[in-house]
């Protein structure tokens, strides 16, 4: 009877894999439709200075509205866009749309995209940037470029003649969810990055754990050693905020600052010249 239960079960996980695996390869054909369907969307999370608290960044988040499953957020996408070859398209609309959006802000924040290893990989990614940076007329100095350190871990010296080369472009180079990856430390020695983003992981425990604090308090010695600035990621909670504030952190990040906005208006009201954010003013629209 334990046999027979057992084959049971298999067989209800083989049901489940297989439903996944079905939904996978729908969306993988879906994706190759988003582009032409105009089905992207960006979201935009505005970064703000610890020493002033205005907005100083936003970063894009991409957003795919599908037609049938509604809003599907990049972790379930990117990994497919990835596999399938289509993230170099992807990127290539996500890299435009930010840059042309970000070029008509009243104030001149940073906008941060987030690039994967296969687009820094992609020959073509240097001349996309070039052409969207010249299109838009936007300061080169305003576009940061959020580079994870699992995307340096393969051919490493390519990729950092890449990098090398984009910021020749007179654009930012930012070391995104740092901590997580293997051999962090490693990478600070291989390029010289503008900011590193100190990963969720860490803000998130930080009050109940003081290895965290430890870990973050490093990470912000060495950034300023390094003459590098620091954005935390995902600060939830007033006492995590000041935390951060007090022990230098360049600038902050998260929902307790604002939730990614999509909705044009919002986003042109954080970037308006007068705009002081008001902490937890936005509600929730594009999604966490
Ligand atoms: P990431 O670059 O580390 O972006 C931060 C993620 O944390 C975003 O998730 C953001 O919505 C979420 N977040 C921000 N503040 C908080 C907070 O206070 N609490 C919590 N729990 N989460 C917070 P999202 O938008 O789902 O993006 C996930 C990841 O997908 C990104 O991580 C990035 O690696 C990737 N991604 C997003 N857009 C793009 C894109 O255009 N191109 C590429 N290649 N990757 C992208
Ligand atoms: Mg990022
Ligand atoms: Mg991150
Ligand atoms: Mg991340």
């Amino acid at each position: 009877a334990a046999k027979q239960k057992g084959r049971g079960l298999w067989q209800e996980y083989n049901a489940e894999l297989q439903a996944m695996e079905r939904k996978r390869r729908g969306l993988e054909l879906d994706l190759r439709q988003a582009l032409a369907e105009d089905q992207f969307s960006l979201a935009f999370q505005p970064q703000i200075d610890f020493a002033t608290g205005e907005p100083t960044g936003m970063e894009a988040l991409l957003r795919w509205n599908h037609p049938e499953h509604g809003l599907v957020m990049p972790d379930e996408f990117i990994g497919l866009a990835e596999e399938s070859g289509l993230l170099v398209a992807i990127g290539e609309w996500v890299a435009n749309e930010a840059i042309r959006t970000a070029a008509k802000w009243e104030r001149p924040l940073t906008i941060a995209l987030n690039l994967s290893p296969v687009q820094i990989r992609s020959d073509g990614f240097v001349e996309v940037l070039t052409r969207a940076i010249a299109v838009s007329g936007i300061a080169p100095s305003r576009v940061e470029l959020e580079i994870t350190e699992t995307a340096l871990l393969h051919d490493t010296d390519e990729n950092v003649r890449t990098l090398h080369r984009l910021r020749a472009l007179g654009v930012r180079i930012a070391l995104d969810d740092f901590g997580t990856g293997y051999s962090s430390l490693n990478y600070l020695r291989s390029f010289p990055f503008d900011t590193i983003k100190i990963d969720r992981c860490f803000v998130m425990d930080l009050l109940e754990r003081p290895d965290c604090q430890a870990i973050i308090r490093a990470t912000i010695n060495l950034a300023q050693e390094l003459d590098m600035e620091t954005v935390a990621e995902g600060i939830e909670t007033a006492d995590q905020f000041e935390w951060l504030g007090e022990i230098g952190c360049t600038a902050g990040q998260g929902y307790y600052i604002s939730r990614p906005i999509a909705c044009g208006e919002q986003v042109e009201g954080v970037a308006r010249r007068e705009t002081t954010l008001q902490l937890d003013r936005f509600a929730p629209s594009a999604g966490g």
